[in-house]
């Protein structure tokens, strides 16, 4: 591929989880990729193998400041995902994802180039209605403790569209669901990556309440895929689209999955409910299938394999 015909595309929020798992099946696909990062949650490790692609890029910057760059696509993905780092924050949390998606629609404008947002399933809250469709308007505690991930999202969302219809930006929205994988941080506190960490040292698993509060997880390959296709997509469909693998699961039964294929001895506590916890959250997928053409592939029990393989690696050092 010549130099000139490259997509030249830039990932905000690159060096997280999902970031750098997008920036490798981008280098992949043959796109020139500037990563920009503030590195308060991504890690240096996670684009270790990207670093010596002449095709890769790296700049440290906030999200918050005017981004200057030459490019064709955007990906937004720059907030902390857990509640743990999320709550940390809370106002630089709202100001990432509200001024953060100003500044990158604001570049898509100046460059014409396409946007895709990396909304989440939290916009829809505590939901009343189950599993939820796109056309769900949601159930959010606007001063609750997750209201400044949950606000700003939903803020960023409002913004995308005031762009598309004031300036004809190329806006892609993708609400996505809890996703799990390889290269998640062992300490940011999610549950996948907890259950994990603490099965392999022999427990106990830690849940949050009663454990009947129910997750749908997908996995980060079959995410990316989805990412992929919906930037992919004509002009004129930008979605909310929810992005997420539907198969739902109790956190009780997830805790007994994971103590079964990492083969610990770990018991299960169970501690404080976690405040504003949702109840069930499970997508309803049919716009992503029916416009992108894309399901997740990946069983439950295949990815937390894979997951439980790279944790276990991490404590043995390879
Ligand atoms: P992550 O915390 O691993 O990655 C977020 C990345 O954004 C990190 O590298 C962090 O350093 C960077 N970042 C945060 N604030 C920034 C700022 N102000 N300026 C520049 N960089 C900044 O989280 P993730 O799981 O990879 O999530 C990526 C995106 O997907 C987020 O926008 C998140 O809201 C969304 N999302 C993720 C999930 C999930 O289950 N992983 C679910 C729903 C939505
Ligand atoms: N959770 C848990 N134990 C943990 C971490 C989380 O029981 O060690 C629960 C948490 O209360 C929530 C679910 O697992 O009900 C998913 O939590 P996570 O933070 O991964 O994602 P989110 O709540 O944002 O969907």
């Amino acid at each position: 591929m010549s130099r000139a015909q490259r997509r030249r595309v830039l990932v905000a929020g690159g060096a997280g989880f999902l970031g750098s798992h997008l920036c490798r099946a981008l280098l992949d696909d043959g796109c020139q990729v500037l990563c920009l990062d503030s590195f308060v949650t991504g890690r240096a490790r996670n684009l270790a193998p990207l670093l010596d692609n002449p095709r890769f890029h790296l700049v440290r910057q906030d999200v918050t400041a005017p981004v200057l760059a030459e490019v064709d696509e955007i990906y937004n993905l720059a907030c902390p995902a857990s509640p743990r780092h999320y709550q940390s924050d809370p106002v630089h949390t709202t100001r990432t994802s509200v001024v953060g998606a100003l500044n990158l629609l604001e570049l898509a404008r100046q460059q014409g180039a396409r946007i895709l947002q990396a909304s989440t399933s939290e916009v829809y809250g505590d939901p009343e209605v189950h599993p939820q469709p796109e056309s769900y308007h949601g159930r959010v505690n606007a001063i609750g403790p997750r209201a400044c991930y949950d606000e700003g999202k939903r803020c960023a969302e409002t913004l995308c569209y005031a762009y598309r219809h004031q300036y004809g930006v190329a806006v892609k929205i993708a609400r996505i669901f809890n996703t799990y994988g390889p290269q998640m941080d062992a300490d940011d506190g999610r549950v996948v990556s907890n259950f994990i960490v603490q099965a392999l040292a022999g427990g106990p698993v830690t849940i949050y309440g009663d454990g009947r509060q129910t997750r749908s997880f997908c996995y980060v390959d079959d995410m990316v895929e989805a990412l992929l296709a919906l930037m992919a997509s004509p002009d004129g469909f930008c979605g909310p689209v929810n992005l997420g693998n539907p198969d739902e699961i109790s956190m009780l039964a997830l805790a007994r999955i994971v103590i079964g294929l990492t083969g610990s001895p770990a018991g299960i506590v169970h501690t404080h409910p976690a405040a504003d916890d949702p109840a069930r959250r499970r997508p309803d997928i049919a716009l992503a299938s029916g416009t992108l053409g894309w399901v997740p592939r990946t069983s439950l029990e295949d990815g937390l394999a894979r997951t439980i393989d790279y944790f276990a690696s991490l404590r043995t050092g390879q």
